[in-house]
């Protein structure tokens, strides 16, 4: 989407009222960003970083996923390496690869693609990966340290949506944030996120009395439900900051879970979809990856227990 830029801020333009925030922009910043640190990390120690993926079964999606990965891995320099693992591998097959490569020093982050075939345990993979290389930041000790207000590699779309909100010049501190959705993979690390910010959040999901009343108090509001067009226009207090993280495919394309052109009008700032937070999330993942690598050169123990 080709964003005029009149509010002097790279990646963020107009369209009716609201200020349009355009994550593919934003992520071709970040991924610059990741790109001169690797170069960086190239000239210091003499090979990059790497990223190795796995990918268990034939899912089409998850396929996708991984491979748009590994190529953006590529674009910024990162080296890394793909473990295509047939469907009906054993538990013990997988945990055994995920040794190998938390023990592989050439190896800086590694990503488990979920969902596993069913006689997999998801969890339990994805919390064998050593948290010092946990570039999804899923694992129980990044979920803890998050928690815990501790340094560590943090989720990569709610990072990446906090990435957004900073180079949007959104100031969150003091203000009224509300994040729609409750995830373990989203909600939760952003509304903690969020709080680390010095917002104060609400965190709302389908038991929540009187949503609308709870989105319109928000100044930043945050939609991770995984419903199209859910959040009316008049659910939004009028100049708010809004990010559609939700990724619908309907009959005409994808759509987020904010009624777009109802929202425009009275949002102040919007992400759209698609082209909004879904290329932040790639950008956050290679920026974790040389995050880790750097931490690990460094013999830092930030991110270990
Ligand atoms: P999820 O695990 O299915 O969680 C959905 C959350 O929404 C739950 O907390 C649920 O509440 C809440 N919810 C569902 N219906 C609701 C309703 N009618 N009113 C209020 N809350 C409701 O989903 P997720 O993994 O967080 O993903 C959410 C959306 O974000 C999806 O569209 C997904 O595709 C998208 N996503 C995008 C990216 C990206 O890179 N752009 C990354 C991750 C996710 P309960 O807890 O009460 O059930």
């Amino acid at each position: 989407m080709g964003l005029s830029n009149v509010y002097g801020v790279p990646g963020v333009g107009t369209r009716g009222r609201a200020k349009l925030i355009d994550g593919k922009a934003i992520a071709a910043a970040e991924r610059q960003a990741v790109a001169a640190g690797v170069e960086r990390f190239v000239a210091t120690h003499g090979r990059a970083p790497a990223l190795a993926t796995i990918l268990v079964g034939d899912d089409p999606a998850s396929a996708v996923y991984v491979s748009s990965k590994v190529k953006a891995c590529a674009e910024v320099g990162l080296g890394s390496v793909h473990h295509h693992l047939p469907a009906d591998v054993s538990r013990e097959a997988v945990l055994a690869l995920i040794d190998e490569l938390n023990a592989d020093s050439a190896v800086s982050g590694i990503l488990c693609q979920l969902p596993v075939p069913d006689h997999l345990d998801g969890i339990e993979l994805t919390n064998r990966i050593d948290p010092g290389k946990d570039v999804d930041g899923l694992t129980v000790a990044s979920a803890g340290r998050l928690a815990l207000g501790l340094p560590g590699l943090r989720p990569c779309t709610p990072a990446g949506v906090m990435a957004m909100l900073a180079h949007t010049g959104v100031e969150v501190a003091g203000r009224r944030a509300a994040v729609l959705g409750r995830s373990n993979l989203f909600g939760k690390p952003m509304a903690q996120m969020l709080t680390a910010a010095d917002a104060t959040v609400t965190l709302c999901h389908s038991r929540t009395l009187d949503l609308s009343a709870c989105c319109r108090e928000a100044d930043v509001l945050i939609a991770a439900v995984g419903r199209p067009a859910m959040v009316k226009g008049s659910w939004i207090k009028p100049g708010a900051t809004v990010i559609d993280v939700g990724i619908n495919r309907g009959p005409s394309g994808l759509v987020g879970d904010v009624d777009f052109a109802a929202a425009l009008p009275v949002a102040g700032a919007i992400s759209p979809v698609p082209g909004g937070v879904g290329p932040m999330t790639i950008a956050c993942l290679l920026r974790n990856t040389l995050r880790a690598a750097e931490l690990a050169a460094q013999g830092s123990s930030d991110t270990s227990y």
